[in-house]
């Protein structure tokens, strides 16, 4: 049995009740072989055992008061993962299937991609089974309050540096701030994401969907090929979908789907952003309202779904952008795609693939594009955010955009020289674990135990 084989075991057992984390970790050990092997350092230092626990799991109680008077509890977490290369930094996530198991897999992701981005940022998600759907803006707001109540005393701008998630955008990150500030009285970069009124970036935003449609020009480019007048596929229709529909649009291709919780969107058309944005960003409402004001819309709820199956994969398409949650794609859909002719898969999302839906594309040799590696537009834009505070100053929109396109093809040329380096060209799964890997543990090395 190998070293990553023994420590997985090891995982299994004592944490049967965490599957996604233990997925996430998976995907991770099985591609580091091959840089395990080759320095014994990393056994020797026990670093798989090490950078597998979090360093701190905060988890508290949040109480509230909804428009009817009535008590709410929820629970809170911040699980501050690895601060090796930099402050810990990492979104958070309202909705009620968050737990510490989808936590752990979120931070642990969160190491590697912040490592990949070049930038000196160290691992961290938290969040909240709390669902903000349905609720009053007083409410979020009440909610908001009495979470920072709790975390504001394990945050600050460089011990902890939170960003929005799915279920917090701008809203819950200004309510965030506030209570931050009220409490404090300190004026600082404690979050990301903030509003452009007070210490938000331009560009923060847009980033995370820019960013994935730059790692996908950037795989392509190598390939000689192009997004340009070719159909992609989008999944989700919030922050990531959004983004990444627009900048699809900007360079001339053609975003044909989105979808939520509920249902899909086909326009063989091409999406059309600014009433996506009104339905989801204004009115928070669900695509059937897309439907209403787009007549070359084409509806299906999630019910009509072929075998349950997404049916956004099923769509033909030159590129697919998964962008809106953990496993929404498994080795059928990934199989759908590959027949229909998909030539690129970028993830937007974290983990929107499963194991075996990995195995497909990376079997395939199509330009594949895993997620720590292709979303990390976003954290990278939060630490551009960071900088900006920290020395009081405002970059406009093309400075922030333009530095975010640079680190895109940064981590696409680290992720895929590493991988050509040990001996598998083009597979960017590899590429990006070990890249992203072989940083934060020589870190951890030099700092002793
Ligand atoms: P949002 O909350 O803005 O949007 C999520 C979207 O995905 C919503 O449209 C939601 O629909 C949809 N969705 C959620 N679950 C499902 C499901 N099971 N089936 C179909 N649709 C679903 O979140 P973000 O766009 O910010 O985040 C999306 C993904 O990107 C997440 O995996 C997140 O971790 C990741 N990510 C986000 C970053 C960011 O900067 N925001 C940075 C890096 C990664 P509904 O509204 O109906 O629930």
């Amino acid at each position: 049995m190998t070293y990553a084989e023994k420590v997985m075991e090891n995982l299994k057992e004592k944490y049967s009740y965490q599957p996604v984390f233990l997925q996430a970790v998976q995907e991770v050990l099985q591609s580091l072989t091959p840089i395990l092997e080759k320095n014994g350092i990393y056994e020797k230092n026990r670093i798989l055992e090490r950078i597998t626990e979090p360093e701190r799991a905060i988890s508290f109680r949040v109480d509230w008061v909804d428009d009817k008077g009535e008590i709410q509890v929820n629970r809170g977490y911040r699980i501050q993962y690895n601060s090796a290369i930099g402050p810990y930094k990492g979104g958070l996530r309202l909705h009620p299937s968050v737990n510490p198991g989808i936590l752990k897999f979120l931070g642990f992701e969160q190491i590697f991609k912040n490592s990949l981005t070049g930038l000196p940022i160290g691992g961290a998600k938290g969040g909240s089974d709390f669902d903000p759907k349905g609720k009053s803006d007083m409410e979020v707001m009440r909610f908001c309050q009495a979470f920072m109540t709790e975390l504001y005393r394990h945050i600050g701008p460089t011990i902890d540096v939170p960003a929005g998630d799915i279920g917090v955008g701008g809203r819950e990150i200004g309510y965030l701030y506030g209570q931050y500030k009220r409490i404090t009285t300190r004026y600082e970069g404690v979050l990301t994401g903030k509003n452009l009124l007070f210490g938000g970036s331009l560009a923060r935003t847009e980033a995370t969907g820019f960013g994935v449609v730059y790692f996908a020009q950037a795989m392509l480019a190598d390939r000689k090929e192009t997004l340009a007048g070719k159909d992609c596929v989008v999944s989700g229709a919030g922050n990531v979908a959004i983004y990444c529909c627009q900048k699809l649009l900007e360079i001339g291709a053609k975003p044909v789907t989105v979808c939520d919780s509920r249902g899909m969107i086909h326009d063989p058309n091409g999406i059309n952003v600014k009433v996506l944005k009104q339905v989801k960003e204004v009115e928070r409402a669900s695509l059937t309202r897309y439907a209403e004001l787009v007549p070359s819309a084409h509806y299906t709820p999630v019910a009509d779904y072929p075998n349950g199956r997404n049916a956004v994969w099923s769509v033909p398409c030159f590129a697919a952008f998964p962008c809106a949650t953990q496993n929404e794609l498994n080795k059928a859909d990934a199989e759908a795609l590959l027949a229909n002719g998909c030539k690129c898969v970028a993830e937007g999302a974290n983990m929107p693939s499963t194991l075996d839906a990995v195995h497909e594309f990376v079997k395939s040799g199509i330009a594949y594009g895993p997620a720590k590696a292709a979303n990390a537009g976003g954290v990278a834009t939060s630490q551009l955010e960071m900088e900006q505070n920290a020395s009081m100053q405002i970059w406009d929109f093309d400075t922030v955009d333009a530095k975010l396109k640079r680190i895109m093809e940064n981590i696409y040329a680290n992720a895929a020289a590493t991988a050509t380096e040990f001996g598998q060209p083009g597979n960017l799964v590899m590429g990006a674990n070990i890249a992203g890997f072989r940083k934060v543990a020589d870190a951890m090395i030099a700092q002793g135990v």
